[in-house]
C-alpha cells in the first residue's frame, strides 16, 4: 500500500504541478494493483466526501488537537482529507493562492503547525480507517505501508514516523519515499521553532541549518527540507535531469546541494500527466473536443473561442501565444512581460494567465490597455480558461528560469500546441 501525503492535490485543490501530481500519479498506481490512498489538507467544504467521524488527538506545538477524516473513493483511489480549523477556517471559499499564507509569498503565520498536524494526522489515518471501498482491497491499510512526502511542508513525516512509532515497534517495516518536486522552498525557520516540533533533540542535526540570508532570521536556522531528505528512506524528483541539477552546485541545489550529495539520490521520475483530466477528445472545458485526425479544424475552432472568451479579435489565422503559470521569477514571467512588445510587432496575440507576485499581477492586468488588440492578461486560478487555452492556442511559451519538471509542456503536448522554452527565446 502507498500513502501519499501532500498540501495538494486536484481536483480538490492545487496551486501547480503538485496538486496535478497528487491527483493523478494514485489512479494510474491503483490501476497497476497498489492500494493507494492520499492524504490532504480539507481546505474547502467539498461536496463529494463524506465524514467518516473518525477522530484522532494529536499533539501540536503546546496543544492538544482533534483531528477528524473526510474521504471518498475514486478511481481505485482512497481520497483521505484532514479536517481542522487549521485548514478549513483559512481557506474557506477562497482560491488555491491561499492555501499558504494571506497573499502570494507570505507564509501564514502557523504554517509549521499546520504541517505538523497534517502529518501526524497521516500516520494515524493507515491505522484507525477503516475503508472498504475497493473491490480488490477492505479494512485499514495498516502498518507495512510506504509513504510518499511530498516537500517541506510533509519533511517531518519520517522524524514523527521513527520517533513516536518506530520507537514503539509500531510501523517496523513502513517507509518513506521523499519527493522533491521544487527545491527553491524549502521550509527555513528560526532554529528556536524547532521546539514546536515536538522532536527529540536527536532530531536537531537533521533540521540545522546556516545559511547567508537575513531572514527570517540572521544565523543558524532549521530546514525542514533537509531534515526530509536526511530522515527519510529513499529521495525522488520529478525528473531524471532535476537530480543532476540539484547535486550540481549550491545554486542549483540551493545550499541542499552537499546534503543531497551525501544521501544517495534515487531515480527521477518524470512527473506523469493525468490523462484522463488532459485529454481534448473529452475535456469536459473545451468545445470543441479533438482527436489526431480532427485536431486540425477543432484547434483552429477552439482558437476562436479562445478569442472570443479573453476579447481578443477573432480570426483563427492569427498565431496565438500562451502562457500560463505561477507569476514568480522561477517562471521567467517577469521576462515574459519584459518581452512583449517586441513580439507585439510581429502580428500575433498574446494571452497571459497566472496569479503570483502583486507586481506582476498588476503588470498582467494592464496589457489589455496597451494593446487591446493583441493582449490579454488574467490574473487569476482558472482551470477552465488554462484548458481552453490548450485546445486552441499555437505556442505555449515557458521562460522558466529552472523547471524541475514542467507539467504545462506535457500539457501541451497532449494537446498539440508547441511548447517554446527559455533557450529559443534567448536566441
Ligand atoms: P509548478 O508546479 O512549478 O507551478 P507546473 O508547470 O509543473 O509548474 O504545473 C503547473 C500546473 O498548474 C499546471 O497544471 C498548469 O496548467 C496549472 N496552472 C498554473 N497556473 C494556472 C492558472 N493561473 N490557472 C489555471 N491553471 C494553472
Amino acid at each position: 500500500p502507498i500513502i501519499f501525503v501532500a498540501t495538494e492535490v486536484h481536483p480538490w485543490c492545487k496551486t501547480g504541478g503538485l496538486g496535478d501530481v497528487v491527483g493523478g500519479l494514485p489512479p494510474a498506481l491503483a490501476a497497476m494493483g497498489h492500494r493507494v490512498m492520499t492524504i490532504a489538507p480539507r481546505y474547502d467544504q467539498y461536496k463529494d466526501t463524506w465524514d467518516t467521524n473518525v477522530l484522532v488527538e494529536v499533539i501540536v506545538g503546546d496543544r492538544t488537537e482533534t483531528v477528524r477524516f473526510f474521504h471518498c473513493y475514486k478511481r481505485g483511489v482512497d481520497r483521505v482529507f484532514v479536517d481542522h480549523p487549521m485548514f478549513l477556517e483559512k481557506v474557506w471559499g477562497k482560491t488555491g493562492s491561499k492555501l499558504y499564507g494571506p497573499t502570494t509569498g507570505t507564509d501564514f503565520r502557523d504554517n509549521q503547525l499546520r504541517f505538523c498536524l497534517l502529518c501526524l494526522a497521516a500516520l494515524e489515518a493507515p491505522r484507525v480507517l477503516n475503508l472498504n471501498n475497493s473491490e480488490y482491497f477492505s479494512g485499514p491499510y495498516g502498518e507495512n505501508v510506504v509513504f510518499v512526502a511530498n516537500d517541506w511542508h510533509t519533511a517531518v513525516l519520517p522524524c514523527y514516523l521513527k520517533s513516536m512509532y518506530k520507537q514503539n515497534g509500531i510501523y517496523e517495516n513502513a517507509k518513506v519515499a521523499f519527493c522533491i518536486h521544487n527545491i527553491a522552498y524549502q521550509g527555513r525557520f528560526p532554529r528556536a521553532d524547532f521546539e514546536l516540533l515536538n522532536l527529540p533533540e536527536s532530531f536537531m542535526p537533521s533540521f540545522d541549518f546556516v545559511d547567508g540570508h537575513v531572514k527570517p532570521v540572521v544565523g543558524r536556522k532549521i530546514n525542514w527540507m533537509k531534515a526530509g531528505i536526511t530522515e527519510c528512506d529513499v529521495v525522488l524528483t520529478v525528473s531524471p535531469h532535476y537530480v543532476k541539477e540539484l547535486t550540481s552546485g549550491p545554486e542549483k541545489g540551493v545550499e541542499l546541494d552537499g546534503v543531497l550529495r551525501a544521501k544517495p539520490l534515487e531515480t527521477g521520475i518524470v512527473n506523469g500527466m493525468d490523462v484522463v483530466d488532459w485529454n481534448p477528445a473529452t475535456d469536459k472545458y473545451i468545445s470543441v473536443k479533438y482527436n489526431a485526425t480532427t485536431v486540425a479544424e477543432a484547434r483552429a475552432l477552439n482558437k476562436e473561442i479562445l478569442q472570443a472568451e479573453v476579447g481578443l479579435p477573432v480570426d483563427s489565422s492569427i498565431p496565438v501565444i500562451v502562457f500560463i503559470g505561477r507569476l514568480e521569477e522561477q517562471k521567467g514571467s517577469d521576462i515574459l512581460i519584459a518581452a512583449i512588445p517586441e513580439f507585439l510587432e510581429e502580428n500575433v496575440q498574446i494571452i497571459v494567465l497566472g496569479t503570483g507576485k502583486k507586481k506582476m499581477e498588476e503588470e498582467l492586468m494592464l496589457l489589455e490597455a496597451k494593446y487591446p488588440q493583441n493582449a490579454r492578461g488574467i490574473a487569476k486560478f482558472n482551470v477552465p480558461l488554462a484548458h481552453m487555452m490548450f485546445a486552441g492556442a499555437d505556442f505555449i511559451i515557458v521562460p522558466s528560469r529552472f523547471e524541475p519538471c514542467g507539467l504545462i509542456q506535457l500539457q501541451g503536448m497532449r494537446y498539440g500546441v508547441v511548447s517554446v522554452p527559455t533557450r529559443s527565446i534567448r536566441r
